[in-house]
């Protein structure tokens, strides 16, 4: 059993790299610390990045991290897409500074936005024609995170939830003799019955886990590896940055009877796909689309 690093991921957000490219840096090993002590060279021999992407992680994480709160507010404002194209451009995002961080260094959720690379390439322009200026990118996070609210109010309108009675949380494991130390439930049933077509079928696992001061998911996964081998594989996906407003989504505060129910009723699937891994490929990929055209989660696709 291996188990990858929770807060990696997160963390790299915190310091504005594009998510696609804090998913790599993750997945290669990188944490803020490494990618701190290690040259260019070695970042480049070592670890596979390209001469640009090595500045670019050199360079971020030399920065004053933004504060996780404000990180998470501003993805779940605006649902984790660009605010200028709306995700027409492409999905990746990136947290840009409106004003220059060169020249403030301002980290304020006022001074954030929510960019695809494409745009957040224009952002940077120095010529006139193309460029999108610090007013239109006020602009376009206002409308944006407007647009978002409404749907998000709607959708909450419309949703159905699914009957509690039907599930089960009897079966809280909990460390012997420690009682607050770290709790778990499994949810899979739950959302193999919620989810039937979405879910990654090498899933054998999924925990719901909490310990004093944080929530994770630990999804084991088996892979067959030859006719008869199978490797469990168990990766922990971190919790602690979904926001609900401005508090945790997830809060370890709460009874985790109360997370898990939150988790299989209250947590959309525009969520679960950015958050997670629980999801096909494919199936992430349909929800994203739907949600991009209809700009709301598709239900029963
Ligand atoms: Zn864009």
């Amino acid at each position: 059993m291996t188990s990858s690093l929770p807060k990696t991921f997160a963390t790299l957000l915190q310091y504005g790299l594009p998510n696609d490219f804090a998913k790599r840096v993750r997945d290669a090993g990188l944490t803020v610390t490494k990618a701190r002590a290690l040259s260019i060279t070695d970042l480049i021999l070592k670890y596979g990045l390209s001469p640009s992407e090595a500045k670019l992680l050199t360079e971020s994480v030399r920065r004053q991290p933004i504060d996780p709160d404000v990180v998470s507010l501003l993805l779940q404002r605006s649902n984790f897409l660009c605010n200028v194209c709306k995700g027409d451009k492409g999905v990746s995002y990136i947290l840009h500074h409106i004003v220059e961080y060169e020249q403030t260094q301002d980290n304020t959720y006022d001074n954030l936005v929510v960019l695809c690379p494409n745009d957040h390439d224009l952002a940077h322009q120095r010529g006139l024609t193309l460029r999108i200026t610090v007013d239109q990118l006020r602009q376009a996070k206002e409308d944006w995170e407007h647009q978002v609210k409404v749907a998000n109010a709607q959708r909450a309108a419309q949703k159905k939830d699914i009957n509690d009675d039907a599930i089960d949380y009897g079966h809280v494991c909990q460390v012997a003799g420690n009682p607050s130390a770290r709790q778990s439930v499994e949810i899979l049933p739950q959302l193999q019955e919620k989810y039937p077509q979405y879910l990654r079928p090498e899933m054998t696992s999924v925990q719901f886990v909490q310990s004093q001061d944080r929530c994770h998911l630990e999804i084991t996964t088996a892979d067959r590896v030859r006719d008869y081998l199978v490797d469990e594989t168990s990766k922990r996906t971190d919790l602690a940055f979904v926001s609900g407003g401005s508090r945790a989504f997830f809060s370890p505060s709460s009874p985790i009877t109360e997370n898990v129910r939150r988790f299989i009723s209250e947590f959309d699937e525009v969520s679960i796909i950015h958050c997670t891994d629980l999801f096909t490929n494919e199936a992430a990929t349909r929800i994203d689309e739907h949600w991009r055209r209809c700009g709301v989660v598709p239900g029963s696709l």
